[in-house]
């Protein structure tokens, strides 16, 4: 960790660096590294598990951004930037989906602070992961939508539930727990049956808060309310969950010998 010399006219770089879904040892490791390089950290508390921090230099200036407003972060990261080298916005899973990069750029842009992106794993990736799913299936679905009911975010017209469910491809849904009973309905309206299988990840890769629910659109809104989940989770539906319990499955082209890929010759009859 590096504090800026007094001479020093150039502004440090704000790192937007994705922690990951919450385990700590799913940061990257330049994100990891970044944490540790940093003079100054400020994270969303509300989000980010607290355990990604141990990264951090012990000297290293920590803040949670959870009662700040938007004027106040940029204020922050536009202080710190001119103190230190290295200063982290630390963002849950990945910093590009559903979180506010582009308006805290900007100010940061217009100041001449230049930024950095780190990816991370995403909760959508995670909440897979937790379940043992695949989110794409050979002749299934190859096509994954990273949606979002329309709440306080107005959801453009063309990208309501309904109209994207209606592909019947994999659909991962942020930020719409509370409102899983519309989500359902909006599921039904767009032709998936009561039966379609659905899966509900809370805190995915938190140690010991993880929670996996497995239900159908009939029963997955009392599953959640009778597991009390009703924040931080993300909701998976997909003509793909179950693919392991199946039994007529066909396997993929890719591991197929007698489908040519650029390194390996079609062999007859294989
Ligand atoms: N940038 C984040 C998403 C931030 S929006 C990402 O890439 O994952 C916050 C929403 O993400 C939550 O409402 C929830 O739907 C989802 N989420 C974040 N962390 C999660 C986790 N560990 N487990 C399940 N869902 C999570």
């Amino acid at each position: 960790m590096q504090e800026k010399t007094s001479s020093s006219r150039r502004p440090g770089k704000v790192w937007f660096v994705g922690a990951g879904p919450g385990a700590p040892d799913l940061i990257t490791v330049r994100g990891s590294r970044l944490l540790a390089e940093a003079g100054a950290i400020l994270y969303t508390g509300s989000l980010v598990a607290e355990t990604v921090l141990q990264w951090a230099s012990p000297e290293c200036e920590i803040a949670d951004s959870k009662s700040m407003d938007h004027t106040q972060v940029t204020a922050w990261l536009l202080e710190r930037a001119w103190r230190h080298d290295t200063v982290v916005r630390l963002q849950t899973g990945d910093p590009t989906l559903y979180g506010v990069l582009a308006e805290l750029a900007r100010p940061l842009d217009a100041a001449g602070v230049p930024i950095g992106i780190v990816p991370g794993v995403s909760s959508a990736m995670a909440a897979a992961a937790a379940a043992g799913e695949c989110l794409t299936l050979p002749e299934i679905t190859q096509t994954v939508i990273f949606t979002r009911l329309s709440e306080r975010t107005q959801m453009p017209e063309r990208e309501s539930l309904v109209s994207l469910a209606a592909h019947g491809c994999t659909l991962c849904i942020f930020l719409s727990i509370e409102r899983i009973e519309a989500v359902v309905e909006q599921l039904i309206a767009a032709g998936w049956t009561s039966e379609a299988p659905v899966v509900v990840v809370h805190k995915a890769t938190w140690p010991d808060e993880e929670l996996v629910l497995r239900g159908t659109l009939s029963d997955i809104a009392a599953r959640c309310r009778a597991a009390k989940v009703d924040r931080q989770a993300l909701i998976l539906v997909s003509p793909a969950l179950g693919a392991r319990a199946q039994t007529e499955y066909r396997p993929s082209k890719l591991y197929d010998a007698a489908f040519p890929r650029r390194f390996r010759p079609a062999r007859e009859g294989g």
